[in-house]
């Protein structure tokens, strides 16, 4: 364009100036020239029109009352430096219309010179660049709320610059932007609307009648109200909008990319009317920058909540995540993976920071991992150990997979890492309580197991239970029929039978199966099962133990063999004491035999009187029927002493027990020149007590007591007393040879005797008794000569 020239001949004069004037008239652009000093000569009729000035107004410098103010110094400045340069002229500015709008026109003028090259005269021509202008502006504007918005501006501001822009665009208009929340619209944006309206409408509802805004939104179209005053749908905000000469309102919804009511923008104006093609223009624009930067904003507000709860749950689960693109070593590690490696977040990733975290003994593998992840293209996942600054160890567990990072296709590894220490401990833990388990298993030779009844197979066995029933752990947890194998040939139909009728009533069980091992030993188990039912009440399995009882039934039995010897024992111990007892006995029978005998005789001779004696004889016959009883008595108290069986509780008063044995040993006593004394205490509480075992105590020990004297002859006293705490108490003391110095209470032990004769079971037999009636028995020696033997025994019962 500079270059151009128009060369006109000079001989064709005014002529051809006339018929160019029309030309240019004539043509639908804004046309002037001028002369070379700058002076406007002439403007066409369209320049006039636009303007609604006249050429004799404009020409000259009245040209300048078109320009807009803020472009008129440039433009005159640019004019003047095209006349002084010859230059050809070019400019942008805005031109006033007639009815007072402004259009930016692009104003272009090229000289025209004779063949000197002097200049002859200046044509300009104006080109209507308004669309162009807006675009660009419009553009300016998006790219100034794109960043905004990406700068992270709060919305309300973006917003606002929005309404801003729009105002700018169309005189006197307010404008506002509400945001759709739910059913309701919320203040968004509304620079130059008042205040105290913008806060009356914040939180409407939307609906079929709810000014233009609420309308909008909910019709999701546009709506226009040319008229608040008179429209239906402002029936309800009339009042709100009118104190504030708010006459016209346009309200058209804002869209997001799926379609739906973001937000609405309004156009409100101070008189009634409608909106024009340009202002639909600016609606447009509006609308459109306002859905990007409001969905902008959302999704940013979105990511930030996804990568706050995201932070959030990889702190919860200790999982932290990581990329690494392989070439450029570039690594990105979330917050999780810095707290993980306890690395500060605000050193830069790299591997070898890794490494120095990873346990010295653990480098090695890690790398060779990485390198055939690497080398291959493939995925990892591995656990390794990291060697912390305060030297504790954690367990992680990394796993990543690949993803071409670009088109290149260059190796990227995404991946995570979670600290799985605790977790290690926890099964650590776990091993050590089974290794604990398996050993308590194997001492209480208690094996556990769960079985399926439908299966017929054992789910689970211990290893303890393999080894009770000498099975192979390898072969797994047997089937029901290898089970029974084991089981005693006798034992199987009833095990069979228990657990049919548990598995039908859905019952636990108890039994006692013997197993029959490949070698012939029989081994005693004790099986108990419980049922485990799944939610709609069927047993689904049966859980329990089973305790090999082979040595507790062992010894169990060898307890019954010795309670049987000590029964023998204590029988052969009374009767080799009654042995001792014969002459004495003798005695103590003869004498009620020898009175019957007496009495039978006196029972004759008043018999035999002339008149006999009935009423002496009867009492002679008295007399003899007492000695027999007495005789029988004694008979039958020996008797009882020489009986087996088993003992027997009877309320029993120890003093008679105590007069009962000092008769039967008196004549043994005078024969050793040994005095039985008893001192017993007549307000004795009765007992429960078997009473052939009690005699047989105080047999014992009175016997023990004048033996001990049978040499030296002296008192055998028997005392018996109420103690404490609901108790009685009996005492033998003898003047004898005393206990055995070394250790007394071996007395008390089973075969120790210091008798030539003696069997050494009496005290021990003592002890037995006199504790299984709940009570103690204990010797100590006397200050003086000799030993006191003494019990106590609960008062009116006994545990026996
Ligand atoms: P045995 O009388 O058959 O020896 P005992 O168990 O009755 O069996 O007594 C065990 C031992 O206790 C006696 O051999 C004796 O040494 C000692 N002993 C028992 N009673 C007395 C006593 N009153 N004085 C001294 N020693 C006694």
């Amino acid at each position: 364009m500079a270059d151009s020239r128009v060369v006109l001949c000079r001989q064709e004069g005014n002529a051809v100036e006339n018929e160019l004037n029309r030309l240019v008239n004539a043509l639908p652009g804004l046309v002037w020239t001028a002369l070379p000093d700058g002076h406007i000569d002439f403007l066409n009729e369209r320049w006039c029109e636009y303007t609604g000035l006249s050429v004799d107004q404009a020409c000259g410098s009245g040209w300048q009352a078109a320009i807009h103010a803020e472009d008129l110094d440039t433009h005159k400045n640019r004019w003047l430096a095209s006349l002084a340069s010859g230059q050809p002229y070019e400019n942008e500015a805005r031109h006033r219309s007639a009815s007072g709008e402004y259009r930016w026109f692009l104003v272009r003028a090229v000289p025209l010179r004779d063949e000197r090259g002097n200049i002859l005269k200046w044509y300009g021509i104006l080109t209507d660049i308004e669309d162009r202008k807006q675009a660009e502006a419009l553009l300016a504007a998006e790219k100034r709320i794109f960043e905004m918005t990406a700068k992270g501006d709060p919305l309300g501001q973006i917003l606002d610059n929005l309404c801003r822009l729009a105002e700018e665009q169309a005189k006197g208009v307010l404008t506002s932007i509400l945001l759709l929340d739910g059913n309701r619209l919320r203040h968004g944006g509304a620079p130059s609307l008042p205040k105290a309206y913008t806060n009356a409408i914040d939180g409407a509802s939307i609906g079929p009648s709810a000014g233009s805004c609420g309308t909008a939104a909910y019709r999701r179209e546009q709506v226009i109200v040319e008229n608040i005053a008179t429209d239906p749908l402002w029936a309800d905000y009339r009042e709100l909008a009118l104190p504030y000469s708010l006459r016209a309102c346009w309200s058209t919804p804002v869209f997001s990319s799926q379609g739906n009511v973001i937000a609405t923008f309004a156009m409100y104006y101070r008189e009634p009317r409608s909106p024009s093609p340009r202002d639909q223009g600016i609606i447009e624009q509006i609308t459109h920058l306002a859905g990007v930067a409001i969905e902008r904003k959302q999704t940013q507000e979105a990511l930030r909540r996804s990568e706050a709860y995201l932070g959030q749950a990889q702190r919860l689960s200790h999982t932290g995540s990581f990329g690494w693109h392989v070439s450029s070593g570039e690594i990105y590690w979330s917050e999780e993976t810095f707290r993980i490696f306890d690395i500060e977040p605000s050193t830069e990733p790299t591997l070898e920071r890794l490494f120095e975290r990873i346990y010295p003994e653990d480098r090695a593998s890690v790398r060779q991992v990485i390198d055939s992840a690497i080398r291959e293209g493939k995925g990892f996942d591995f656990e390794h150990r990291l060697l912390m600054p305060d030297i504790s160890v954690k367990h992680v567990r990394v796993v990543a997979h690949p993803s071409a990072k670009d088109e290149s296709g260059e190796l990227e590894f995404v991946g995570a890492v979670t600290d799985i220490t605790e977790r290690k401990h926890a099964e650590e833990a776990l091993r050590r309580s089974e290794t604990y388990l398996a050993e308590g298993q194997r001492l209480s030779k208690t094996g556990s197991w769960a079985y399926n009844p439908f299966a017929q197979k054992a789910n689970y066995w211990s290893e303890e239970m393999f080894r009770i029933c000498e099975l192979d752990p390898r072969q797994g947890p047997p089937a029901a029929e290898t089970f029974l194998q084991r089981i005693h040939p006798e034992d199987r139909d009833n095990l069979m039978e228990v657990l049919g009728k548990a598995a039908l009533e859905k019952t636990e069980y108890e039994d006692h199966p013997r197993l029959l091992l490949p070698d012939g030993t029989v081994k005693y188990l004790h099986a108990i099962g419980h049922p485990v039912f799944d939610r709609s009440g069927e047993v689904i399995q049966y859980v329990g133990t089973a305790v090999d009882v082979t040595e507790r039934k062992r010894a169990e039995a060898e307890r019954a063999r010795l309670r049987q010897l000590e029964a023998d024992l204590a029988h052969m111990n009374r009767v080799s004491m009654m042995g001792e007892l014969t002459a004495s006995l003798a005695h103590e029978v003869k004498q009620p035999i020898a009175a019957a005998a007496t009495n039978a005789r006196t029972g004759l001779r008043w018999l035999q009187r002339e008149p006999p004696d009935i009423g002496e004889a009867r009492e002679a016959l008295s007399r003899i029927v007492k000695d027999v009883n007495r005789a029988a008595g004694i008979v039958d108290r020996t008797c009882a002493l020489y009986r087996r069986g088993a003992p027997k509780l009877e309320m029993a008063d120890l003093n008679e027990f105590i007069r009962e044995m000092a008769l039967l040993l008196r004549e043994r006593a005078i024969q050793h020149s040994i005095l039985i004394r008893t001192e017993l205490d007549g307000a004795l509480p009765t007992i429960t007590a078997d009473p052939v075992q009690m005699q047989q105590v105080l047999l014992n020990l009175m016997l023990n007591g004048i033996e001990a004297m049978k040499d030296t002859g002296g008192k055998l006293t028997v005392r018996s007393e109420k103690a404490e705490d609901d108790q009685i108490l009996l005492a033998v003391s003898d003047l004898g040879i005393g206990l055995p110095v070394e250790n007394p209470e071996r007395i008390f032990d089973p075969f120790f005797t210091t008798k030539v004769q003696g069997t050494g079971m009496g005290l021990s037999i003592c002890r037995k008794i006199i504790e299984s009636h709940g009570g103690r028995l204990w010797a100590c020696a006397n200050t003086g000569r000799g030993a006191t033997f003494q019990f106590t025994l609960p008062a009116g019962r006994s545990t026996s």
